[in-house]
């Protein structure tokens, strides 16, 4: 074996460990806290202040997702000029506060209101709320991302083939994906061996990034639009609401450092989200409608990055089920 495959197999190694590790970590611990929605109680909020980008450190590389990169996610969305330079975006901005449920595997975001007893007086916080499932379901499209780049040709079938198996674990699990899958979804996308290479998995890291970064902008979209108005409850969104946010998005991350990762970074949130409501409960997608029509909105208004990434109006609909296409035109 040549010195440089020993050490990607060294690598490949490690990693494993490190994940059979967490693996057997969360198996350990209760397991059916992994089911539930409801956020963990008794987090101070001073914990959750969004710091600003320099004062968390650089990304680490690993597989996996940590509160850390949530935080730094949102530290980016928060800071970026297109909130700061604008003075109501940027009020809202200070007083919403992001909540990383990293313990909750739900495949999901959302922005909503919590009640809070301030002496007396009960307020309505604004909070975002992001589950760790869906930045699992982030990381893993990136990781197949990041393989699929390498294979070009193949970026349509790894792609897919990812999406479909996240999918497939939120039908079993009731819209949550469990991170102690992780090994054994890498394995069946058949993609497990070859993340040993540090530069593929750094590359897979940056768009997952992305994605998370994407969907902390559209969330906080929705709450700087003033389009969320009561507290917790599961809020009918419109259509238009969901295009308004998506715009706030584009306009947020390309103004961040993670510009360039705003259309791929999308297209990996969604494609789970557009396999599931193919293959199984339309219900687990309820709070984020998403439709053909809101996905080429979208690549019209960021073509240009769209297309080098193959991502364009041509191409797109290659990465979706046809059927849910015809579907979703006609709804
Ligand atoms: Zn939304």
């Amino acid at each position: 074996m040549n010195p440089i495959d020993k050490r990607l197999k060294e690598i490949d190694e490690r990693l494993h460990a490190k994940l059979k590790q967490i693996d057997e970590k969360l198996l350990s611990s209760a397991p059916d806290r992994s089911r539930s929605s409801s956020p963990p109680q008794g987090k101070m909020l001073h914990e959750l202040r969004v710091p600003k980008p320099e004062e968390v450190q650089g990304l680490k590389k690993k597989p996996f997702m940590e509160e850390q990169d949530l935080l730094q996610a949102a530290a980016y969305v928060f800071h970026a000029p297109h909130v700061t330079s604008n003075e109501s975006y940027h009020e809202c901005a200070s007083l919403v506060l992001f909540r990383p449920l990293m313990d909750e595997s739900l495949v999901n975001a959302m922005a909503t209101y919590e009640e809070r007893l301030i002496g007396e007086k009960l307020v309505l916080q604004p909070v975002i709320l992001y589950y760790g499932g869906d930045a699992t379901s982030a990381r893993l499209m990136a990781l197949a991302y990041a393989v699929a780049r390498r294979k070009p040709g193949q970026e349509k079938e790894l792609l897919t083939k990812m999406a479909t198996l996240i999918a497939k674990e939120m039908i079993e699990n009731e819209g949550c994906l469990p991170l102690e899958r992780t090994i054994s979804i890498l394995e069946k996308a058949g993609i497990e061996g070859q993340l040993g290479d540090e530069y593929m998995l750094r590359d897979g890291q940056s768009f997952g990034f992305g994605a998370v970064v994407g969907t902390i902008a559209h969330e906080l979209g929705h709450h700087a639009l003033g389009h969320v108005s009561g507290p917790r409850e599961n809020m009918e969104i419109s259509r238009n609401q969901e295009r308004e946010a998506d715009l706030f998005a584009s306009s947020v991350v390309s103004s961040s450092p993670f510009g360039e990762y705003l259309v791929p970074g999308y297209m990996l949130s969604w494609l789970p989200k557009v396999w599931l409501d193919h293959l199984g409960d339309r219900d687990m997608i309820d709070t984020h409608p998403i439709s053909i029509e809101r996905i080429l909105n979208f690549i019209r208004s960021n073509l240009g990055q769209a297309e080098r990434y193959g991502f364009g109006e041509k191409d797109i609909e290659d990465y979706l089920p046809k059927e849910w296409i015809k579907r979703t035109r006609h709804s």
